[in-house]
């Protein structure tokens, strides 16, 4: 309420001590309203940050305690990929034609059901992208003959989605597998695709929001590897969490799983050394897996994770080493 709100209430006292002390007394209680809407305001500032901090403390802690059971596992079952985006965390761009032995992936499926009696809730087949493996439907089967209960989720850019014969269909049908494509700015007939899901009664679900375009992150690297390991990881929002199985070995997340590309590419040297991953083979329970995937490992040094961000839109890549620098 401003002075001359307060003018027009009063001006029809007719005693003037009379309606100058209403009018005071009025403007106490409009000073009094204002400071309570200040401490407010405050308050709900203060309540926030703390409820932001909360949510921070709880993630960290999240990924440095060894959790009952694997949520999911992401496996690369082609390395290279048919579309090129700009700083991918998979270096799939970069990377030459190579696919997830299947005699080997058998074998680590197998070896993962030993070790958890069954209890992985969910596994991304994925890449690279996942249908230039022609075999791709023979996972599925892998997956489900070892784990009945687990979910199994397709992840792919979709391009290869309408080309699937019915075998890749009835494959998905059969072993309950749902398709998350992740869609990207490009050209793909998402009816067409819906309608051939709907038809296989297979579930369809994007990965990411359907209706918001998609946005390239830049995946800034330390070179050097004179980053602060713990920070990285506590920060991390894929530590003890995308968890990447590669060729018998399962780690924490798909950066050192993928690195070879990014080596070889660009004739770099950043190390994957026996600490940053566990060994499926030579560990002797689920409990092991579980503690060595809690905790940070040396790789993380090569990481610059809080600079990690969003370039605002999608953008193809031009395969340069400036893509993952700050
Ligand atoms: S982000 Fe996905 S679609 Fe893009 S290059 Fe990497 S693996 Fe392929
Ligand atoms: S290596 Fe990088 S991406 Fe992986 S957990 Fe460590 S900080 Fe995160």
């Amino acid at each position: 309420m401003d002075n001359k709100t307060i003018d027009n209430i009063v001006w029809w006292i007719p005693f003037k001590k009379l309606r100058n002390s209403v009018r005071e007394y009025l403007l106490e209680i409009n000073n009094l309203n204002n400071k309570l809407y200040q401490i407010n305001d405050k308050i709900n500032i203060t309540e926030r940050s703390m409820c932001d901090n909360y949510i921070d403390l709880y993630a960290k802690i999240r990924k440095l305690t060894p959790q009952g059971y694997i949520d999911f596992i992401d496996i690369d079952i082609v390395r290279h990929c048919n579309l090129n985006c700009y700083s991918c965390n998979h270096f799939s761009q970069l990377a030459k034609q190579e696919y997830y032995n299947i005699e080997i992936f058998e074998n680590d499926i197998k070896r993962l059901y030993e070790l958890s009696n069954g209890l992985i809730k969910k596994f991304h087949i994925l890449g690279g992208e996942p249908l230039l493996n022609k075999n791709c439907k023979d996972y599925f089967y892998l997956v489900r003959k070892y784990f009945k209960n687990s979910s199994i989720w397709l992840i792919t850019n979709g391009i290869l989605l309408p080309k699937q014969d019915e075998s890749f269909w009835l494959s998905c049908q059969e072993n309950n597998v749902e398709i998350h494509p992740t869609k990207y700015p490009i050209k793909i007939d998402w009816d067409n695709i819906k309608r051939i899901c709907s038809n296989y009664n297979v579930i369809l679900s994007f990965f990411n929001d359907e209706n918001v375009l998609k946005e390239s992150v830049k995946t800034i690297l330390n070179l050097d590897g004179t980053s602060n390991i713990f920070d990285n990881f506590t920060n991390c929002y894929l530590a003890n969490n995308c968890l990447n199985l590669s060729d018998g070995k399962l780690f924490t997340c798909g950066l050192p799983a993928n690195i070879n590309a990014f080596n070889s590419y660009f004739s770099m040297n950043i190390k994957v050394t026996e600490h940053d991953y566990i060994d499926i083979y030579k560990a002797k329970d689920y409990n092991e897996i579980l503690q060595f995937l809690a905790k940070p490992m040396p790789f993380c040094r090569y990481c610059d994770i809080t600079k990690w961000h969003g370039i605002g839109r999608w953008e193809t890549s031009k395969r340069n080493i400036e893509e993952y620098i700050d």
